[in-house]
């Protein structure tokens, strides 16, 4: 969400006659679009700080969450900063230029009625995959979490508005979109939810591929569920956040949502789209989780056979409600059993990708590869790809779907060879 706000930021600063530079210290003007959502997050932005006083000339602003929750207390820590700008509030970052040309340090972390998105000029990319912001915001209020303090209560933004979007993105050379939302599948800014909107984008011409992220279990809908077997361009891949295999765990950490609703979700989705790839998120070490819980997470991860998995451990946040827990986790305990979890999640992670080997798959070139003469993209499945090219279709090839046939299976990316349509039998799927 932070890639398309500092992409809209800078769309937004270039019909100002701004232009973007690739190192700070040749940069009039720097914005530090920040996360909040771990400490580490945070922290991260003070040391990026530190290093940019070298640049006694530029202007510096600190935009997004972090600055929604520390305000004023930036400007006193840091004093190269100028400007603070809250998420809801970055599309008047140029008009705060304007008004300030003489270094007066100014804060803006309010929640505007009128949004960023209908300040927004339309975006300028040529970008083959665009991300594309559809709501924004979470009434959830999970015990662990920042965002509904920091983004503010839920919003989705009209199907209209977006669709309007996504035809500008294709008309640049957008191929495939993800829909971001914090609980995108919460997403009401039309009749038919986010499965609707889904194949309201489907008829855009050029669109190949749709996805989205991030989903809650509570809100994963019959409807959207179906739109796997329906919807041609939505590509067979669902993040859909666990965060713990035991159902004491989610209670405490509000969730609203226990360990049998979610492996149901899973088994539907799986009659649907036997092939889809499962993604989630784990918070290892919340307040309250004892061992006999973590061996529930990893029960549960067995079970489910995720093809990818972010894990985090629990990081308290100031004004969340489980910071406050008397029963936090030691550190200790944290780094073991985030170490175990992720062995295990990297070993499915391998055994789905292996299932790949030998088999057709189509992907997105969108990016040069890890080696010279190597292009790189995702699968339908959102696995990295990496694939050989000649020299001489090389740029020809850049954001570009090629069918390729796949060699070799990593924990995290395969590697590919290009295939010519003529020499195609009908395509292999791995179940
Ligand atoms: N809306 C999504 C999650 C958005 S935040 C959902 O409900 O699933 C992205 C991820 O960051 C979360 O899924 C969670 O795993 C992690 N996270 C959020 N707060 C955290 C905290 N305090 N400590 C550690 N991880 C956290
Ligand atoms: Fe945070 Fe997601 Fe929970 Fe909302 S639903 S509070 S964004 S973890």
């Amino acid at each position: 969400m932070n890639v398309y706000d500092s992409q809209r930021m800078l769309d937004s600063l270039s019909a100002e006659g701004f232009e973007q530079q690739n190192e700070p210290e040749n940069a009039d003007l720097i914005i530090l679009n920040t996360c909040h959502i771990r400490e580490k997050a945070s922290e991260k932005m003070y040391s990026e700080l530190g290093r940019l006083r070298a640049n006694r000339r530029a202007k510096v602003v600190v935009a997004g969450c972090v600055a929604q929750a520390e305000g004023r207390e930036i400007l006193e820590r840091a004093k190269n900063v100028d400007f603070v700008l809250g998420p809801q509030a970055l599309h008047r970052l140029p008009k705060l230029l304007k008004a300030s040309p003489d270094h007066n340090r100014a804060i803006d972390t309010d929640f505007p009625v009128e949004t960023k998105f209908e300040n927004w000029p339309s975006p300028v990319s040529h970008k083959a995959s665009s991300f594309l912001t559809i709501q924004e915001g979470c009434d959830k209020f999970c015990s662990f979490c920042v965002v509904p303090y920091t983004r503010g209560s839920e919003y989705s933004r009209p199907a209209s508005a977006v669709i309007k979007e996504a035809r500008t993105l294709v008309e640049g050379g957008t191929k495939e979109i993800t829909l971001l939302g914090q609980n995108v599948n919460a997403y009401n800014g039309c009749s038919g939810g986010l499965g609707g909107l889904i194949k309201a984008l489907d008829e855009i011409d050029g669109l190949d591929r749709i996805r989205f992220t991030t989903s809650h279990p509570r809100d994963m809908s019959d409807a959207l569920i179906n739109a796997f077997g329906e919807v041609d361009s939505l590509m067979p891949y669902l993040h859909l956040p666990v965060q713990s295999g035991s159902d004491r765990v989610l209670e405490r950490m509000n969730r609203r949502h226990d360990v049998e609703h979610y492996e149901k979700i899973i088994s539907k989705i799986r009659v649907i789209r036997p092939d889809i790839a499962i993604s989630s998120d784990f918070i290892v070490g919340h307040p309250g989780e004892t061992e006999a819980d973590f061996i529930e997470t990893l029960n549960l991860a067995n079970r489910v056979g995720f093809a990818q998995a972010y894990s985090f451990k629990y990081s308290a946040r100031p004004g969340t409600p489980a910071t406050d827990d008397q029963d936090q986790v030691s550190e200790q305990s944290k780094t073991e059993r985030i170490a175990r979890l992720q062995v295990l999640l990297g070993q499915h992670q391998k055994s789905f990708n292996e299932k790949f080997v030998g088999s057709l798959s189509k992907i997105l070139l969108d990016r040069t590869g890890r080696l010279s003469g190597q292009l790189a993209g995702r699968s339908p499945h959102n696995q990295s790809v990496h694939v050989g090219v000649s020299p001489k279709e090389f740029f020809s090839l850049l954001g570009k779907i090629v069918l390729v046939r796949i060699t070799k299976a990593n924990q995290n990316s395969l590697t590919a060879e290009l295939v010519r349509e003529e020499e195609v039998k009908p395509p292999e799927v791995p179940v």
